[in-house]
């Protein structure tokens, strides 16, 4: 569902811009509100939530689908933890859809997908891998690297249950935003995908707000 937000840019506590294929990390306290920007548009933003108090505690895509019945997020879906806790809840959404199932590039699945020789492409597994060892104080290793959020991307199921990789439905000015229900950890690759429309063959930046 397309809801504006009423909060304005010049009222954010912090605006972090993250270049077209990198990364980031931080925390957004419970109560803060996070927008997600499509600076340009048609990007993938691979994003992974871990509780700040217990990181063994994560983002579920199988709980957040199963409890809101729908496998496509927007405005109202409750993003539910591995221990079956609401971790953020969607507010604003100007994009109308984002998807839940896609999964993330990386250099194992970019080679059986495209080329052996799309082995050495950069990847959002890598993003990730990269983000959590340059920030070891959030005590994040590579087994909770698990499955995310593509905000933005535009991954339909068809008639018969299939899914494919479509080219996106965002614009440039687009955003998702979602209030924290508790201190969570943001873990982004703002994806770097140069093998199917998931960017629109170009990468390119996205903005993080966080408001008080
Ligand atoms: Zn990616």
């Amino acid at each position: 569902m397309i809801i504006e937000s009423t909060l304005r840019p010049e009222n954010a506590l912090s605006r972090t811009t993250v270049n077209a294929g990198d990364h980031y990390i931080g925390t957004v306290k419970q109560g803060q509100t996070l927008r997600i920007l499509d600076l340009e548009g048609n990007q993938a933003a691979d994003t992974l939530f871990f509780s700040a108090d217990d990181t063994a505690e994560r983002y579920s895509a199988m709980d957040t689908v199963r409890e809101q019945g729908a496998v496509y997020l927007t405005t109202g879906s409750k993003l539910i933890s591995s221990e079956g806790r609401t971790m953020l809840t969607l507010t604003a959404d100007t994009c109308g859809r984002h998807d839940t199932l896609g999964g993330a590039c990386a250099s194992e699945s970019n080679t059986v997908r495209y080329d052996l020789e799309k082995r050495h492409m950069h990847s959002c597994r890598d993003n990730w891998m990269q983000a959590i060892a340059n920030h070891p104080e959030y005590g994040l290793s590579k087994r909770d690297i698990t499955h995310n959020i593509n905000f933005f991307m535009n991954v339909p199921v068809t008639a018969d249950g299939g899914l494919t990789f479509e080219d996106g439905i965002s614009a440039p000015g687009k955003y998702v935003e979602m209030v924290a229900e508790m201190d969570v950890i943001v873990l982004i690759s703002n994806c770097p995908q140069l093998n199917n429309p998931c960017n629109g063959y170009n990468p390119t930046p996205i903005e993080l707000l966080i408001w008080g």
